[in-house]
């Protein structure tokens, strides 16, 4: 088979859950929006469950409706992007809690479903979602009295702890609903890290629970493992893949291996990556192909069946680096192809 597996250890990610949930002394949510980081909604939602998330997070209402799909009723739902024209019957009949963002979501909230639960975001600097200041002074009469179920917004610089944002956006939300009697909500991943202050009434990681940065001790989630489809000598002066831009030095050994970038593997990463056969690390030679890889191998005692691009010897930070990325896009851009195996 020359398909690459890519493990996901569901026991490392209820891990992660229960060593988050342990920092913050409120409720821990889960983001588990553009299917939970890549890494699979309904494998990915269940494990949350079973650990003991009671809400989770996602980006847009078609996920929620797939999420309530898989969780059925109990737990809340809520959405990011609020409540969008035709969003109604979906917010409604899998029973979402839209974060409101703006004057006129809240007017077509109220008018499309009274009484339906919802939460507001604020903006408190990132200028992304979210209700500014005056908006929000002037909304909050008419909001409160219909009962939010949460009031949140986002930090932009959380994993940076020393960003004088970070104070600031924390005085900006303290200022914002101090005197309001509704859950709050601020923390991320790196808003968790950062302590205390700003876990308010509920936490809402998402990468951490995956295993990536800012959660320097979470436990690693993934694994990808890609086969190699053949080895062959190349003589020195001769070139590997698209381009002609690797050429051989001295006899080297390549292997040839199962994924390239239709399967996340980011064409930029090229000139810079690794992957590793057990402990050694072997570098990529030449253009990354649509499908496949060039990696000398010239310097292993045996012929390696597969090679480890994540894994216990590169963290999908490290990997990211290759493309001077971050975790993120490396976990969501993570392919289609590949067998996904759940532990
Ligand atoms: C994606 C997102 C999160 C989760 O962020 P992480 O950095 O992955 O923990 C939380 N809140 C909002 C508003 C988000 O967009």
């Amino acid at each position: 088979m020359a398909t690459a597996v890519l493990s996901i250890d569901t026991s490392a990610l209820a891990e992660n859950w229960h060593s988050l949930n342990a920092m913050a002394q409120c409720e821990t949510a889960a983001v588990v929006k553009a299917d939970a980081y890549g890494l699979g909604l309904s494998q990915i939602a269940r494990t949350l469950s079973r650990a003991g998330a009671r809400s989770f997070f996602v980006a847009v209402a078609e996920e929620g409706v797939a999420l309530r799909e898989i969780l059925g009723k109990g737990p809340q739902i809520n959405v990011f992007s609020g409540h969008m024209k035709g969003d109604t019957s979906l917010i409604r009949d899998a029973q979402l809690t839209p974060m409101l963002n703006s004057v006129d979501q809240m007017l077509l909230h109220v008018e499309a479903l009274p009484g339906h639960p919802f939460g507001i975001q604020l903006d408190t600097g990132m200028n992304r979602l979210g209700l500014e200041a005056v908006e929000w002074a002037a909304l909050r009469d008419i909001a409160l009295p219909q009962n939010p179920k949460l009031i949140m917004s986002h930090l932009a610089c959380a994993d940076e702890p020393d960003h004088a944002m970070n104070a600031a956006q924390l005085k900006a939300f303290h200022e914002m609903t101090e005197d309001v009697a509704v859950p709050r909500s601020l923390a991320a991943t790196g808003g968790t890290l950062l302590g205390p202050d700003y876990h308010f009434d509920m936490v809402r990681p998402g990468i951490g629970l995956y295993g990536g940065l800012p959660f320097v001790d979470a436990r690693p989630v993934v694994e990808l493992h890609i086969p190699v489809i053949q080895i062959r000598d190349v003589a020195v002066g001769e070139s590997v893949g698209y381009g002609n831009t690797w050429i051989a030095r001295s006899p080297s050994r390549i292997a040839t291996i199962s994924a390239g970038y239709a399967d996340g593997i980011l064409r930029g990463m090229g000139p810079n990556a690794h992957l590793h056969a057990g402990s050694s690390a072997v570098p990529v030679v030449g253009r990354i192909s649509m499908d496949m890889i060039g990696v000398d191998v010239t310097g292993l005692a045996e012929e390696p069946e597969t090679l480890e691009l994540i894994g216990p010897h590169q963290s999908v930070d490290t990997v990211a680096g290759f493309a001077d990325s971050i975790g993120y896009e490396i976990l969501t851009s993570l392919g289609g192809r590949y067998k996904r195996i759940y532990l």
